[in-house]
């Protein structure tokens, strides 16, 4: 079973680029971002807490992100692949991760990371704003806290899977479509 990984900014692109790898070659797509706008949606007591932290666009803890991956993990019936989309944002969780995969015998095959320049990220976000409806996205001073965080605490995650070989850096400038043809060409998929 093959583990990617889809890392970058917010208003990278990973969204997009996941559901669509998912959607061609039948992985299984894994959002933690999805997944906290979806307990939030349903007012549970993990999307109560969760809540005071997206709006301000700081992470989630540790410990509750990892908790809901985990049981993810093991509630998945077989699939082609993993993808993963907004996570791990921390070194904790990488670590994390790579003991959840190593316990279920599996490792990540391939970090995907998609690269924007910062003013790019921000037009992006103002869009979304307005199409997705996104509260995180609607206020200029959280955009610009998500990604103080993403390279404070997130970019620093590169080196950790940079020692592994495993990172393939695509050129995240463009048409949806071109973007997936990039990484169509650099990732095997299949096998
Ligand atoms: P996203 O849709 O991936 O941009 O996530 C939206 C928000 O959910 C982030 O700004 C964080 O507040 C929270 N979040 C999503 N994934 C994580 C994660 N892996 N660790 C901590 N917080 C997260």
């Amino acid at each position: 079973m093959k583990i990617i990984v889809i890392f970058g900014a917010p208003g990278a692109g990973k969204g997009t680029q996941a559901k669509k790898i998912a959607e061609k070659f039948n992985f299984t797509h894994i959002s933690t971002g999805d997944m906290l706008r979806n307990e939030v949606a349903n007012k549970t007591e993990l999307g109560l807490k969760a809540k005071k932290y997206m709006n301000k666009g700081e992470l989630v803890p540790d410990n509750v992100i990892i908790a809901m991956v985990e049981k993810t993990i093991s509630e998945l019936k077989n699939s082609q692949g993993i993808i993963f989309d907004g996570f791990p944002r921390t070194l904790t969780q990488a670590q994390n991760l790579d003991s959840m995969l190593n316990n279920n015998k599996l490792k990540i095959s391939n970090v995907l990371y998609l690269d924007v320049p910062e003013n790019t990220l921000i037009n992006r976000l103002k869009k979304r704003a307005e199409i997705e409806n996104r509260k995180d996205d609607a206020q200029i001073s959280v955009v610009e806290n998500r990604i103080k965080v993403y390279n404070k605490k997130t970019a620093p995650i590169i080196e950790y899977y940079n020692k592994n070989n495993k990172v393939t850096k695509i050129n995240g400038v463009g048409e949806i479509n071109s973007i997936f043809d990039r990484i169509s060409n650099k990732i095997n998929f299949e096998n």
